[in-house]
């Protein structure tokens, strides 16, 4: 593992584990889901899923990316890329230093070149602690360069999904995203490239209207909310009660959205299998 990875990843699994007040409790950690209280190895073990019930707690980027590539495979794409304030959004340039102070991230998106299982490929994770992994111009334009990235060297894409939508702040630039994303995608595609697209709770507005229901393998973690918008705003709008489960993973794939459900602990053996099938990165 080279030394710049494991740096970081240690900064960031400690900012997690300080945000989740594992470190605080420093023994034990309650679920939040059943309440059953767990050792805090056994969660880490467990990669934040709840030992008892099997709740998926939500996990930072870089955390996600320790736990899925091969070791020293990482290599960040577009680190430098900074958000923009172009409505000069009153309070927003001081909450994004804020949120970068708390949570190393410079935007809600970290793009990353490595290998899961020796198969190369261009990984883009969204971090849901950074204003709800929410899409404006810097995440819509990671996006779009990992894309085009990806085309350029014949690589497959994979994208890790976790958003509130569009970022309130950046207004028409976060719409304009949408289709920024979603063109760059079906570019890529239109080549053969293949795209697996991974959705985690939750994943909602403009993100699930745009990238991440474009994959060509549609995969999402057990529980995952996963729609446009929220479940209470649509029982408001159609005056009728939502049947159960309705929007989660389960619901997705019974109902045609997902192709298959992906416990955290299994995203490397079901990824080294697709990537293999796939080999090359073309998508057939
Ligand atoms: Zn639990």
């Amino acid at each position: 593992m080279n030394r710049l990875f494991s740096k970081r990843r240690d900064r960031l699994l400690t900012y997690q584990a300080m945000r989740e007040g594992r470190i605080a409790s420093s023994k034990r950690t309650a679920c939040p889901a059943c309440g059953a209280e767990s050792a805090n190895r056994d969660w880490e073990r467990n990669v934040q899923v709840c030992p008892q019930c099997g709740y998926h707690s939500p996990v930072g980027a870089y955390y996600r990316l320790a736990a899925l590539l091969d070791p020293g495979s990482f290599q960040e794409l577009e680190e430098k890329l900074e958000p923009a304030d172009p409505l000069e959004f009153p309070g927003y340039p001081e909450k994004l230093e804020d949120l970068e102070e708390e949570t190393g991230l410079r935007d809600a998106a970290v793009a990353a070149l490595g290998s899961v299982g020796m198969h190369k490929a261009v990984f883009v994770v969204l971090d849901s602690r950074f204003l709800m992994g929410s899409m404006g111009t810097a995440v819509g334009e990671k996006v779009t360069r990992a894309a085009e990235y990806a085309t350029k060297r014949k690589l497959p894409l994979i994208i890790f999904s976790a958003s509130g939508g569009a970022r309130m702040q950046e207004g028409i630039f976060s719409l304009m995203q949408m289709a920024k994303t979603a063109a760059a995608i079906q570019r890529f595609q239109s080549r053969g490239g293949l795209y697996i697209s991974c959705l985690t709770h939750p994943t909602t507005g403009g993100v699930t209207a745009s990238f991440a229901s474009l994959g060509d393998i549609m995969l999402a973690e057990p529980g995952a909310l996963i729609g446009f918008a929220g479940p209470r705003v649509i029982e408001q709008t159609i005056g009728e009660t939502l049947p159960e489960g309705f929007q989660r993973s389960e619901y997705l794939l019974e109902h045609g959205f997902l192709d298959r459900i992906v416990s955290r602990d299994q995203w490397r053996p079901v990824l080294i299998q697709l990537l293999g099938l796939h080999e090359g990165g073309k998508r057939s």
